[in-house]
């Protein structure tokens, strides 16, 4: 039996109920996160689902805007963003979401690659930090992307990788390195220490919680999310359980729990809904017992954390409710 919590990170881009079912027959609330992606529909059209869901499910879902690049290269670039952000902020999103797009697809006039550091995004973020609007951000990828296919740390990059060589950036030097993405990221920390800011998938730096933790240390405006990256700490628990534990318990306050399930009609709605249980009740098992399990993306087994109760209400609950501005 799971307590009340949120899912903070989904991407609820469809109508159908039984994913809303599932949650109320879990007492689930979430945080559904509009993007800038090419195979989404549009932002204002994903917004216009979950005002129908919110319709429909009140209380339950809460939802983060964002804005396209369709006028990137032209002089009123930032000017629209910030418009398009007013916009969904004024219909009720609760924050505003950067995805990896910004990192791996625009070029300045020069050829050359533009990063979430970049000049010209700053009226952006002065936007946001004076307006105390929060920032969250999907920068880069895990590591792994960017290791050969024998180095990866998980099978199921691994799979991945193998099976979409065009995502592979180690075959592809002509983007930025993963160092490239991490560095930019903290630069626009460092520019803006003001902003409130949810590193998500642990900082794109899944691999090594004493980086996740050097950034929450660095910029004490920050937070971070679990979302599809709890098996990287499930690998870290088989040689270092005692770490990933104090980890959580030294940032439980930080420390944001979400599954990243995608529903955009490409899956088949009870399959999305049964998709969300069985995460829930996985990942609840995996921080609030002692059992041993293994996980499907990786070999070898391990044990779970067991947290204080207190820990683990507020990393699967507490944490997403202010942030997120749930009213229960
Ligand atoms: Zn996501």
């Amino acid at each position: 039996m799971l307590p009340k919590f949120i899912d903070a990170h989904v991407h609820f881009n469809t109508l159908s109920e039984q994913k809303m079912e599932m949650a109320v027959k879990h007492d689930v609330s979430l945080l559904s996160i509009n993007t800038n992606i090419p195979f989404f529909i549009s932002i204002e059209e994903q917004e216009a689902v979950i005002h129908q869901l919110q319709k429909k499910y009140p209380g339950r879902l809460q939802y983060i805007t964002s804005f396209d690049f369709k006028e990137w290269g032209k002089p009123g670039f930032a000017k629209r963003a910030i418009q398009q952000l007013e916009r969904g902020l004024a219909n009720g999103a609760v924050g505003v979401k950067i995805w990896k797009d910004l990192g791996f697809d625009y070029k300045d006039k020069n050829g050359n690659w533009v990063m979430i550091d970049d000049p010209v995004f700053e009226p952006i973020f002065q936007y946001l930090v004076e307006n105390d609007i929060l920032l969250i951000g999907h920068q880069g990828e895990p590591r792994n992307c960017w290791l050969p296919l024998e180095e990866m740390t998980v099978d199921s990059d691994r799979d991945y990788f193998r099976s979409h060589p065009e995502y592979h950036m180690y075959l592809h030097r002509e983007f930025p390195s993963y160092e490239d993405q991490m560095n930019a990221r903290d630069n626009m920390m460092k520019k803006f220490p003001q902003l409130r800011y949810v590193g998500l998938h642990l900082f794109s730096m899944e691999w090594s919680i004493a980086e996740v933790a050097r950034r929450l240390e660095e910029y004490p405006n920050t937070h971070t999310d679990l979302a599809e990256r709890v098996c990287h700490l499930q690998l870290q628990a088989m040689d270092n359980w005692q770490g990933v534990r104090d980890f959580c318990i030294r940032y439980q306050d930080r420390i944001i729990y979400g599954t990243d399930v995608i529903d955009d009609g490409s899956v088949e709605a009870g399959e999305i809904a049964r998709r969300l249980e069985h995460l829930w009740q996985f990942h609840f098992q995996f921080f609030a017992t002692d059992q041993v399990m293994s996980a499907p993306e990786f070999k070898g087994s391990f044990k779970g954390l067991n947290l204080p109760r207190e820990v683990v209400e507020k990393i699967f609950y507490t944490n997403a409710k202010k942030l997120y501005q749930f009213s229960k």
